[in-house]
């Protein structure tokens, strides 16, 4: 298992499967290592795919472009919020793990993120544009969620972005994962942060959580509720998770 716990030593692994922590050590690789691990990445290329199928099929539908442009911008607007919703109550709530019927979906992957593209944006585009919408908003959700999971590598890569923003969340996001996680939830986005005030600029403004890395999912957690590290340790737990507290 990978993670190594602050206190004891212990490797400790919380299970969030992403791509970028099942194959790759994030932190050795260089941005060139990174794109061409990026698009040669099943899920990704699953996304790119899809996007493809439903531009296709929203411009088949199509009969004015105008409310698909509607319903696609409309989709970009939510999904900070989404992403911040989904974070901090699902990724950072402890009921998640406490059922093994629930422990699989603490890891991200295509049959956890599918449904929520699906359920957030497909409507989202049916009430702003009818029936060609839905494939609008689908479109816009997998170039959503590929611009999130870049980020989100990017933000764990020994690498500074060039763009002032992205060196912004980045640095508000490592402070999210290794000084305090009960703030910074935003990966693409610290707006509802702001909003919800959980917003922290500096890891100097909060103290340091002792649980930053393993969100709480370690000793007495573990043993009450092992379903994750169980899971996780069938599926090859040695290469996952190597930085810690895995979610995101
Ligand atoms: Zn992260
Ligand atoms: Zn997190």
């Amino acid at each position: 298992m990978g993670g190594i716990s602050e206190t004891s030593g212990e490797y400790v692994d919380i299970g969030y499967k992403s791509w970028l922590k099942q194959d790759y050590l994030l932190d050795r690789m260089t941005l060139g290592d990174l794109v061409k691990a990026y698009f040669t990445y099943p899920a990704i290329q699953v996304y790119l795919l899809l996007f493809a199928v439903c531009v296709g099929a929203a411009l088949y539908l199509m009969e004015a472009p105008l409310p698909l442009l509607l319903a696609a911008g409309l989709c970009f607007l939510v999904y900070p919020l989404v992403e911040y919703l989904l974070h901090r109550f699902l990724l950072h709530g402890r009921w998640l793990y406490k059922s093994p019927r629930t422990a699989a979906l603490w890891n991200g992957a295509l049959h956890t993120t599918l449904p929520i593209i699906v359920l957030v944006t497909a409507p989202i585009g049916w009430l702003s544009a009818g029936l060609p919408g839905i494939p609008a908003g689908l479109a816009a959700g997998f170039v959503i969620i590929c611009f999130y999971e870049y980020g989100h590598c990017i933000q764990h890569l020994s690498y500074k972005p060039r763009l002032r923003y992205l060196q912004r969340i980045k640095r508000l996001h490592l402070a999210h994962h290794f000084h305090n996680e009960t703030g910074n939830f935003g990966i693409t986005s610290n707006i509802w942060d702001h909003v919800f005030g959980t917003y922290y600029g500096k890891p100097g403004a909060v103290p340091r959580s002792p649980t930053a890395r393993n969100l709480g999912y370690t000793g007495q957690e573990q043993e009450l509720y092992p379903w994750v590290a169980d899971l996780t340790e069938a599926e090859g737990g040695d290469a996952l998770a190597r930085e810690g507290h895995g979610a995101t």
